[in-house]
């Protein structure tokens, strides 16, 4: 019925760049006849999964939306996949996204543009455009994306769905096309907290292949889902209803706080001073990390290779000037600017800086209180082609979820109602590292 939905919306939609039907129909056939013979399955056995463009599932192309990438087909699974793989989903194919996830609206892929599946004049967010609007129009259950300073949450928040952005370190990045290493994560979106917390306990964990992953105990979450947040203490951020974010996002996520406080939780005002630094220090770090990381498409060892070239020099020039995008050339850019002598100090270590004060804020807040709730973005989505030639403007959507990046911390957003143009308004739990259960509960509880 989810291939039927996506003959049904896709040609509206554009969530995906390519669909797998045969290799689905035939794990659902499979699963059927273990589930027919009472094999005991998983909770997620036969439920139709759709997969971001830059993780890697074997035998399935993996773009990262970018011509640099439009032919490799990856001969191994990353290791969510590998995980997944173990519960018997059913894997739909791989979903459009913002060019090597650079980007707030998935307008930077290089294929194709995707809708907001609430109004398709608006964009679906990005850069995991693709995996929300797949769960938003029913083309997928659940979904995985990846998050580097927003890229699960404003999606999901702009397509009225929910997204974890998990503590950095809980989710191996094995296998997911590297923008800002540092940052980078792993997560689920989806149409209900439980199904995130289901998805989020298949794929998390310790893996040999990911050094910046923690070993410790990570249950399985859908267990003790709980629906209670008395005695809860909930931090309002003042910095996060500053000016920027419209009347209508804050209204909605105060009816939300007045929801908890009614269920028995307790409102306490926080400060953390250093948001006003937080969108700079993001892409000062996040450019910084891409611009190593992307030396590595360089037409000689895989990927896009010019067809002119004279000289190993010219060989490289060519194929980085076709293969790459503008936004993926203007990090590239910034990134070695800012970690070049005389410029370093200047402003790659300041980021650095700014980001051991941030941290340090967020530690000050959850002594004041167990978890954050603000908006996940200032506004509602905006048009296709309305922020496209202003990325100073594209960035601002950022400014409320990059410093959970910077800080390692885990974050889900959720829907809250509607604005006055009925697009969906995203609500922002933030929690300390390894406080996934805590998050799961809390929105559990307003869902
Ligand atoms: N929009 C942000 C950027 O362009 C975040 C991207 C992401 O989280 N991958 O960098």
């Amino acid at each position: 019925s989810v291939l039927g939905r996506i003959d049904a919306k896709e040609d509206e939609i554009g969530a995906y760049l390519s669909v797998d039907r045969e290799g689905a129909l035939k794990k659902a056939a499979q699963v059927d006849e273990r589930r027919a013979k009472g094999e005991s399955l998983h909770p997620l056995a036969g439920i139709p999964v759709g997969i971001k463009d830059n993780i890697c599932v074997r035998e399935m192309p993996a773009t990262c939306a970018s011509k640099m990438l439009e032919n490799f087909v990856p001969p191994y699974d990353a290791t969510v996949i590998e995980k997944l793989n173990k519960t018997d989903c059913v894997y739909l194919g791989k979903l459009n996204m913002d060019e090597f996830a650079m980007g707030s609206s998935t307008e930077n892929s290089a294929f194709k543009k995707t809708k907001n599946p609430f109004n398709t004049d608006y964009v679906p967010g990005g850069s995991s455009g693709g995996s929300a609007a797949a769960v938003a129009a029913g083309e997928a259950i659940v979904t995985l994306g990846s998050d580097t300073g927003g890229s699960i949450r404003q999606p999901a928040a702009y397509c009225g769905v929910v997204g974890l952005k998990p503590t950095y370190g809980s989710v191996s990045r094995y296998g997911l096309i590297a923008f800002a290493s540092s940052l980078d994560q792993i997560g689920p979106i989806g149409r209900s907290v439980r199904d995130l917390a289901m998805t989020y306990s298949a794929i998390c964990g310790r893996d040999p292949m990911d050094t910046t992953t923690v070993s410790r105990e990570y249950p399985d979450f859908t267990k003790n889902l709980k629906s209670d947040v008395k005695g809860l203490k909930i931090g309002l951020p003042k910095e996060y209803f500053a000016e920027g974010v419209t009347a209508d996002v804050k209204e909605a996520i105060m009816k939300v706080a007045k929801e908890y406080e009614k269920m028995g939780a307790t409102l306490v005002d926080v400060s953390l001073p250093s948001t006003d630094y937080a969108l700079s220090a993001y892409y000062i770090i996040a450019s910084a990390e891409a611009s190593s990381n992307l030396a590595r498409f360089d037409g000689v060892k895989y990927g896009y290779r010019t067809e002119s070239f004279g000289s190993l020099e010219e060989l490289y020039e060519n194929t980085r000037s076709e293969g790459f995008g503008n936004e993926v050339k203007r990090r590239i850019m910034l990134g070695t600017y800012v970690l070049s002598s005389g410029y370093y100090d200047a402003y790659y270590k300041k980021a650095k800086f700014t980001q051991q004060l941030i941290q340090q804020q967020y530690a000050d807040a959850f002594t004041q209180c167990d978890l954050l709730l603000t908006p996940t973005t200032p506004d509602t989505a905006f048009k296709i082609g309305e922020n496209e030639s202003d990325p100073v403007k594209m960035y601002m959507n950022d400014l409320l979820t990059v410093m959970i990046n910077i800080a390692g911390l885990p974050a889900i957003s959720m829907p809250c109602g509607f604005d006055g143009k009925k697009l969906p308004i995203g609500c922002q739990l933030i929690g300390s590292k390894f406080s996934e259960q805590r998050l799961f509960d809390t929105a559990n509880c307003y869902e």
